[in-house]
Parts: structure tokens; C-alpha cells; sequence
């Protein structure tokens, strides 16, 4: 029978691993893990990839790292490729959220379990569980470190010129993101004691696809242009490190970073290395450091669980519906960097001194 079935899974595609029936059998040791990232873009992406795979390894499995750069179509032949090869577990960041509702038919057609990575997988039922970071608190920290920094205060009486970024639509975090700095953000715009000059405050005017810091620094020189020729911006919300370099790029390029005309507050989010190197120069402002050493430990912990029949370790059952069900998640702590604090990323041997010198 067993070879019968080997033969017959071969015809399939699949090999004698593959995970058809009820994940692995129980003296089974291992198994290949497809892990579908979205861009090597980003810094952090590539160390997810890595970090993930490193683990994995450890544990004892087989893996399949592969990036979609960006392109959706990449992102679901490679995920359907995975599936036909046979891969026992699937951990998936989105490029976007929506679009690979086909592919994950596949895998629950196939009992392969699915694990959203980062970003949370929309509108289909097959996700077994999600590990993240606390993403509307990464907002609430952006939002927080803007009021904070320019001194606002209830009732205060100074006024202060902000303009706000959002990150991709396509991306299920943008919304979090968003939500979590507007709701510490929001009574000030409201009380007047921050304006934005523009008046695009809604999340569909301001959001940057595929998280561009080349479009993010377009649309700062438009704002720039149109809105702040008399006026002076004093802060940009700012979601990502690569949307903050390209707004600073954009703010120097008009004269901003003299004693005279100071630059703005920019947030960001990841210390990638390239805005830690700013922050540490007196450039960006302040970053949101995610620690995804431990989200791939999360992220390999519960694929664990899952192959073994087990359930996955969640700290959060209620704030990510995906459309069809809430997903179980687990949820890291963000933690908000400047010039004040980022000792702290090489204590934690995140990145050396000499990096950062
Ligand atoms: C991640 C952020 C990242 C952004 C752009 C989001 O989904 O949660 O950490 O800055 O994508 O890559």
C-alpha cells in the first residue's frame, strides 16, 4: 500500500512527504516548509527570509524560500508551485492580502496548513494561525512620538503644520497602521492644534503603493510645491523607513536641515539600517523597531504545532478578521526608537556599533 501510494502521489507531483492526509505521519521527523516572502526590497524582508529559514533548518526541516518581488502573479505560481511540489506547511506574506484566496484553496484542498507571516492573508478560510506584531500599536508609538515631539497638549494653543503617509492599500497592516496614529493623532487635527495643509487626511489619499519611498518622495515634493510654499511643515507621519527617506530626500531638496528651517518630525518603521544611520546623523526622527528575530521564532513555533497536531500558541483570538474568520494570532511588541534609545537595538545585538557609528 505504502508504495502504491508513493507511486501514486509521484503521479501527482507530489513526493512521499507530501502532506496530503492530516499532516505528517506521527514517527515522521521534518518535513519542507514553503515560505513565500514578498520583496527583497526591504532589508527587513531579506532577514525574515533568513531568519526563518535558519530556524526552520535547526528544527529540522526542509525549506523553500522564494520572493515575489512585488509582482502578485510571482507570489501565486510561486505559492501553487510549492503546493505541487508537495511542501508540508505553507508560512505566506502576502504582497497582497486579497489575491491569493485561489492558491490557498489548493493548500486546504491539499491539507497543507498555512501560516500568515507579518501580514495577514484575506478573504479565504484556510489560515490556520498569524503571527505579527502588534500593528495598530506601531501606529499609536508613530502617533504618540509626533504629539510628544512637538509638545502638544489638550487644549494647548500652538499650531503646528503635519502631513500624513499611509502604506500600501494592498496590504491588510496599512489600515492598523493608520488607524492606531490617527486615534492619538485625530483630537489634535480636530482642536486645530495640527493642521494638514493638503486636507488629505483620508487613508485612500495618502497611501504608497507597494510602500515606494521614490513615490512617497514624489508626492512630499507636490506637497511641498503646492501647499507649503509660505508655509513651513513641522511634522510627516510617516509609516515605513523607506517612505521616511524618501520624504526627508524630498524636505532637503527645498532647503529643510539648516538652523534656520529645521527639518520636520519624521516617524518611520523596521530601523532599517539606512534610518538608523539617519536617525544617528540628527535626519529622521524616530523609528518603530520590530524585533523579527522573535516573529520568526513565532512563525516557526507554530508551524511546529501544526505539523504536529497541535494548536498554535496565540496570545490574541479577536482583532484580525480576515473577511471569512477572525485568524488566531500572536501578537509582538513594537518598540518606539530615537536619538535617545537606540542603544538599545545593539545591546540587543540587532546591529554592531560600528554600524551605526
Ligand atoms: C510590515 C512593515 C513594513 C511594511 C513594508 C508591512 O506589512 O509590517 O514592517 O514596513 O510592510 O515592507
Amino acid at each position: 500500500l505504502a508504495a502504491a501510494l508513493a507511486l501514486s502521489l509521484a503521479a501527482c507531483g507530489r513526493d512521499s512527504r507530501g502532506g496530503l492526509y492530516d499532516g505528517r505521519d506521527e514517527d515522521e521527523e521534518g518535513g519542507t516548509i514553503g515560505i513565500s516572502m514578498p520583496t527583497r526590497s526591504s532589508e527587513r524582508w531579506i532577514a525574515d527570509g533568513e531568519n526563518v529559514v535558519r530556524l526552520f533548518e535547526e528544527a529540522g526541516y526542509e525549506t523553500d524560500l522564494q520572493y515575489g518581488e512585488d509582482q502578485i502573479e510571482n507570489q501565486i505560481s510561486q505559492i501553487e508551485n510549492m503546493i505541487a511540489q508537495g511542501v508540508d506547511l505553507l508560512v505566506i506574506a502576502a504582497i497582497d492580502g486579497s489575491s491569493l484566496g485561489n492558491a490557498l484553496q489548493q493548500a486546504e484542498d491539499a491539507e497543507i496548513p498555512v501560516v500568515s507571516y507579518d501580514r495577514l492573508l484575506l478573504d479565504h478560510g484556510h489560515v490556520n494561525c498569524y503571527a505579527t506584531f502588534d500593528n495598530e500599536q506601531v501606529g499609536r508609538l508613530q502617533g504618540q512620538y509626533i504629539v510628544d515631539a512637538l509638545g502638544l497638549t489638550e487644549g494647548g494653543s500652538d499650531s503646528f503644520n503635519i502631513e500624513l503617509f499611509a502604506g500600501s492599500a494592498d496590504d491588510n497592516n496599512t489600515r492598523y497602521f493608520f488607524g492606531g496614529a490617527m486615534s492619538v493623532l485625530q483630537p489634535f487635527i480636530d482642536d486645530g492644534q495640527l493642521i494638514v495643509r493638503s486636507g488629505q487626511t483620508e487613508l485612500n489619499e495618502i497611501t504608497t503603493e507597494k510602500w515606494s519611498g521614490a513615490e512617497a518622495q514624489d508626492r512630499m515634493d507636490d506637497l511641498l510645491t503646492t501647499d507649503y510654499r509660505t508655509e513651513r511643515v513641522d511634522a510627516v507621519l510617516s509609516p515605513y523607513d523607506g517612505i521616511s527617506l524618501g520624504v526627508l530626500a524630498a524636505v532637503k531638496s527645498v532647503g529643510y536641515g539648516t538652523e534656520e528651517q529645521p527639518l520636520p518630525v519624521v516617524t518611520g518603521q523596521d530601523a532599517e539600517l539606512a534610518s538608523l544611520q539617519s536617525i544617528v546623523a540628527g535626519e529622521q526622527t524616530q523609528t518603530v523597531y520590530k524585533d523579527i528575530r522573535r516573529l520568526a521564532e513565532q512563525a516557526v513555533a507554530m508551524s511546529d504545532a501544526l505539523l504536529s497536531g497541535e494548536e498554535c500558541e496565540v496570545n490574541d483570538t479577536e482583532s484580525y478578521d480576515n473577511g471569512v474568520k477572525v485568524v488566531p494570532a500572536y501578537l509582538l511588541e513594537p518598540v518606539s526608537i530615537d536619538a535617545s534609545n537606540y542603544q538599545l537595538l545593539i545591546d540587543e545585538g540587532y546591529y554592531t556599533e560600528e554600524q551605526l557609528g
